[in-house]
């Protein structure tokens, strides 16, 4: 037996026929998704977001996944007794910490998700930084927030040099999905560990897409007294980073949503993964939804 639904059936007919101009403007456009937060940890939540992926896919635009797993290689480094320590939102990364983040992210959690988007009908590839030449980066100098002369040493977390979106056109032109870890490679062969919205910014502008999602935990970007905030400007977002509202993974993030923003992203948004459905919400319907960031 089917559940009765709440919503009307010529309320839900609207629905629908309200994505028709989306779909239309949307068809062909390339749209990357930083896949994060609760969205990942959630069964059921994973499950809406395969779905939507497939759905997209399926009426002719091209999602590029881009995800993250903090909750995942925490769990990891605490079954070996350690302890993720984070500085200005930036993971430090020792050469053991380097190596659980590798194989968490592009062993279990990247598989994990083509896995998902495969069982919703999809076709995912996974890939990380080092695959085609993805991702090229180097050691990450990471200036202090109050004092720039000073420099902190985090380890493996590298600084992209480079990215090759060949190899995600090639799979995108073919009808598959690419799911990419964040991790780059450096000269050496050497691994990276990059915060995943920076690369979804970056790769994001490597293929001049249309649009940028970062799902997330929380509802978007909220101001000193926790107001979501619908729409920020470059100029706004100077003065939320000087006067201390952003902290945390939200300064990755913010950066880079106002990098790619700023580099011809059409659309840029953050917003709330713990929504079901949140990616047909943002991009097939009127609906208003999380922050969107604007280069001015
Ligand atoms: P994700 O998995 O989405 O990258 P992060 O934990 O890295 O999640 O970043 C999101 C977090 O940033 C939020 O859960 C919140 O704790 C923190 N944060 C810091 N400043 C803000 C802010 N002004 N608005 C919203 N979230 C913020
Ligand atoms: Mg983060």
């Amino acid at each position: 037996m089917t559940h009765p639904s709440p919503i009307a059936p010529t309320a839900k007919a609207d629905i629908l026929a309200q994505a028709l101009p989306y779909i239309r403007k949307f068809h062909g456009k390339t749209l990357v998704i930083k896949y994060g937060g609760n969205a990942m940890t959630d069964p059921a939540l994973q499950k809406a977001f395969a779905e939507d992926v497939v759905l997209l896919k399926l009426v002719g635009m091209n999602p590029v996944v881009v995800h993250g797993g903090g909750p995942q290689i925490e769990t990891a480094l605490k079954r070996l007794g350690k302890k993720g320590e984070f500085i200005q939102g930036m993971r430090v990364t020792d050469a053991e910490t380097m190596e659980v983040v590798e194989w968490v992210l592009a062993g279990e959690v990247q598989q994990d998700i083509v896995g998902l988007i495969n069982q919703a009908g999809g076709k995912a590839v996974g890939l990380t930084g080092r695959d085609g030449g993805l991702i090229r980066a180097r050691k990450l100098k990471l200036a202090d927030a109050d004092d720039p002369s000073r420099e902190h040493d985090i380890g493996q977390v590298g600084d992209i040099v480079a990215i090759d979106p060949s190899v995600v056109r090639a799979l995108q032109d073919d009808q598959f999905i690419p799911v990419v870890s964040p991790i780059g490679f450096g000269e050496a062969n050497e691994s990276y560990n990059i915060n995943a919205d920076v690369v979804a910014g970056r790769i994001a502008i490597a293929l001049q897409a249309e649009k940028l999602l970062m799902l997330t935990n929380i509802a978007g970007v909220l101001d000193k007294s926790g107001q979501l905030m619908p729409d920020l400007t470059a100029k706004r977002i100077d003065e939320l980073f000087a006067d201390g509202t952003l902290s945390g993974g939200m300064l990755p993030k913010i950066s880079g949503a106002l990098d790619a923003a700023r580099s011809g992203v059409n659309s840029v948004h953050i917003i709330d993964g713990r929504v079901p459905h949140a990616l047909l919400l943002e991009i097939l319907t009127d609906q208003a939804f999380g922050t969107m960031i604007r280069s001015h």
